[in-house]
């Protein structure tokens, strides 16, 4: 029951799942997210990532890594140390991966950051590292494309081509999050979020204008900034992917964008989605 329903959340619909911050509300009380991500080779993904959560909705951002001294030059607001998730200081939601890479100290970071039991969102080489382990916490979100999505699949033993992923993705997506057991944002064309059980949602705003580097990164970001902000796995990614959208569309206008400009806008998106327009 359930399982063929699929929903595509309108701007009514996203508004009212908007954090807003109450009158009385600090920083600390508007959720901190955690971003393990970035490495020497891979800079930009961190900063990426790190300055979408920043205009995502959170109180703080409190970034860990091999980035950080490019993290905090690019924001100065972000909260920077070195180490890995056990590190750092409470959050209330992680995001791992991003232009991570897949050595022995990213792989502490996905493993701590998964030990920390709150809602975490994997992506990019974080996703080739769980793959490893074949399953996830419940209140993970994983954000694979269709390439990272066969990685996940060969984990727990599915032989799919990404062509195959492409075209059934709503079933693909649907295999994902039964297999590991969380819910799975499947990006692409038309992007699919879904839980082991439920209605999926299928995101209405996609450009392909987003599909460009780094756009994945400033995702990952926003929706680790809704997660900490208390949104559910399910309402965070597809909330995000909304956003995501329509800051592509009015960063490009048409014309090519890129990820640092997609991120801009997010506020304009975030805006236009409380207008109603
Ligand atoms: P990544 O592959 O991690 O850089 O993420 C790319 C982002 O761009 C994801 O949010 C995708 O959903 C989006 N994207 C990529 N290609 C397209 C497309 N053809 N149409 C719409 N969105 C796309
Ligand atoms: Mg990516």
């Amino acid at each position: 029951a359930g399982d063929h329903v699929v929903e595509a959340l309108q701007h009514a619909d996203v508004a009212a799942l908007l954090p807003e911050p109450e009158a009385e509300s600090d920083k600390y009380r508007r959720g901190v997210v955690g971003i393990a991500a970035g490495s020497a080779r891979y800079p930009g993904a961190a900063v990426l990532a790190v300055g979408s959560a920043l205009r995502g909705g959170c109180g703080a951002v409190r970034y860990v890594g091999a980035a950080g001294a490019d993290v905090v030059r690019a924001h100065p607001e972000a909260l920077v140390g070195d180490g890995g998730p056990a590190d750092a200081g409470r959050v209330q939601a992680w995001v791992v991966g991003p232009g991570l890479s897949q050595d022995t100290d990213a792989e502490r970071a996905v493993t701590e950051a998964l030990a920390a039991e709150v809602p975490v969102l994997v992506d990019a080489d974080g996703l080739r590292l769980l793959a490893r382990r074949g399953s996830a916490p419940a209140n993970a979100l994983l954000t694979p494309h269709a390439g990272e999505a066969v990685a996940l699949l060969a984990g727990v033993g599915v032989t799919a081509t990404r062509e195959e992923v492409e075209g059934e993705r709503l079933r693909y997506a649907r295999m994902l999050a039964r297999a590991y057991g969380c819910t799975v944002l499947l990006k692409g064309s038309t992007t699919v979020v879904t839980g082991p059980e439920g209605p999926a949602r299928v995101n209405p705003t996609g450009t392909a204008q987003l599909a460009t580097a780094g756009s994945g990164d400033v995702l990952a970001g926003l929706a680790g900034a809704l997660l900490a902000a208390g949104l559910a796995p399910r309402d965070a990614g597809s909330v995000a992917a909304y956003l995501h959208g329509l800051a592509g569309r009015i960063s490009s206008g048409g014309a090519p964008t890129c990820a640092t400009a997609i991120t801009a806008a997010l506020p304009e998106a975030w805006r236009s989605v409380i207008a109603g327009d």
